[in-house]
């Protein structure tokens, strides 16, 4: 299968560039973790919103959490991702595809060899949900145009869902040549759109329903951990036994200030959204990630394609892991909303479970193990052999360790796939009989 070698000898051989750019994590902030600051920016309150909830608790009772996320985090006005560029390196944390461009290249080997594996479609949908500054977008489209002997004339788009006004204008910098449209988004479905420095199409969308069908390969990297999650306590009293939710409130102390109480009976969303066989005392729900993956699983089933989701996360075993991200720090999740990131771990089992039997799911497994697994190994000693400065192997170096320590990020990321259910069905041809098809970074992709 001449693509497949052309595929591994990309990683072990090929395009020995070095995008130094990508890499801007300063060195001390290596050190001390892979959420953090620059001490430039001042917490500086949002009155504004917590002032717009407060009026609302007070005038119709105390709101979900998911609600509570949902404001803080994407409110039109003042959500954190509304209006800020936190990724930057005066930003709130940092993230693989930032870290290092090795990451979006092997994960654009990853969308090249899914896009073979379907029998090299005519047309390739790019979509990347949640894209922060663009640089995974940037780093497969480069792989895609480095592999364009294996692509030949398939028709290639890039397709962003991004709820941020702020950071669809970072990534239309980062990935587009000059031009770019803005539509009426009262009309239109796409509110931005343009063209690459190599003629892709790029298209940005507020939602997954809004990407057009068509052969896809999804990517998500910390997108999940973003949405709106509702927190649910079993409850064991004397007289009341039984699951209410977590619902946040006004302090009747301090007016200013928010805090978490128990609903008195159970909430519409407990009822529905608590599984009738679970054993935990107190779960999170992402009603909207089950909603997202179920589109994935369904445009998989009809048009073809593949899922890639890394994020941290957990196959149905942790509790409390709502957070918020403010400076080198863990955030009171309550305080000054709209200015901290907030963030729940993945529940995957949930996701599985959500995409249903139409598709096949795979993972979770470790960001070390995918990683490993893709040939970052082979990849780093390439970049290693091309790079004579002595600062920028040190951060080479320094990056991967980053990525792939099960003590940084190696382990505490995850990553899970959704694909076909033809996918892993036995094929004649190229397979040796009884081997399913191996599925690039979930096995070995075998590289020697
Ligand atoms: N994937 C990037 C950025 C992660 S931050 C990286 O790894 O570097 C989360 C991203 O998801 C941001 O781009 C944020 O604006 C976007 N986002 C958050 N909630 C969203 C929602 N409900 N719909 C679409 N995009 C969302």
């Amino acid at each position: 299968m001449r693509a497949l070698s052309l595929l591994k000898s990309y990683i072990s051989n090929g395009c020995a560039v070095l995008y130094v750019w990508n890499m801007k994590g300063p060195w001390a902030v290596w050190q001390t973790g892979y959420r953090w600051s620059s001490s430039v920016r001042k917490l500086q309150s949002n009155r504004t919103l917590l002032k717009h909830l407060a009026c609302k608790i007070n005038a119709t009772g105390p709101i979900s959490v998911s609600e509570y996320m949902r404001e803080a985090l994407t409110n039109p006005v003042s959500g954190y991702y509304t209006k800020n560029d936190m990724l930057g390196p005066d930003g709130d944390f940092i993230t693989s595809p930032e870290i290092s461009q090795i990451f979006g290249e092997l994960l654009g080997v990853w969308c090249v060899s899914e896009w073979m594996a379907a029998g090299k479609p005519s047309v390739l949908h790019l979509v990347e949900l949640g894209p922060g500054r663009g640089s995974l977008a940037g780093d497969v489209l480069r792989v895609f145009r480095q592999l364009k002997s294996v692509l030949g004339e398939a028709e290639v788009s890039l397709h962003l869902v991004e709820v941020s006004p702020k950071l669809s204008q970072v990534q239309a910098e980062r990935l587009l040549r000059d031009q770019q449209q803005e539509y009426d988004t009262k009309e239109e479905l796409v509110y931005r759109s343009g063209t690459t420095h190599t003629g892709i199409s790029v298209y940005w969308y507020r939602r997954i329903e809004d990407v057009p069908k068509g052969f896809s390969v999804f990517l998500a990297h910390e997108f999940f951990d973003a949405l709106p999650i509702h927190k649910f306590q079993f409850l064991v009293k004397r007289t009341d036994k039984g699951w209410r939710e977590v619902l946040v409130d006004v302090d009747p102390e301090r007016t200013d200030k928010l805090r978490f109480v128990l609903s008195h009976s159970p909430t519409l969303a407990s009822a529905i959204f608590v599984q009738i066989d679970e054993k935990r005392q107190h779960v999170e729900v992402c009603p909207e990630g089950g909603v997202i993956i179920q589109n994935l699983a369904n445009r998989i089933t009809e048009d073809g394609g593949a899922a890639l989701i890394a994020d941290y996360g957990h196959d149905g075993i942790k509790t409390d892991t709502f957070r918020g991200f403010k400076g080198h720090q863990l955030h009171d999740v309550l305080e000054a909303p709209g200015m901290a990131d907030l963030t729940a771990d993945v529940d995957f089992r949930y996701l599985r479970k959500m995409a249903g039997g139409q598709v096949t799911c795979l993972g979770p497994i470790t960001q070390q193990s995918f990683l490993k697994n893709m040939g970052i190994d082979a990849r780093m000693q390439v970049l290693l052999r091309s790079c004579h400065d002595k600062d920028t192997r040190a951060q080479l170096i320094h990056s991967y360790d980053f990525l792939t320590n099960p003590k940084k990020m190696g382990h505490r990321f995850q990553f899970f796939s959704v694909l076909g259910r033809g996918r892993l069905a036995q094929s004649k041809g190229d397979q040796k009989a009884g081997t399913p098809p191996p599925v690039a970074g979930f096995t070995e992709l075998g590289l020697q």
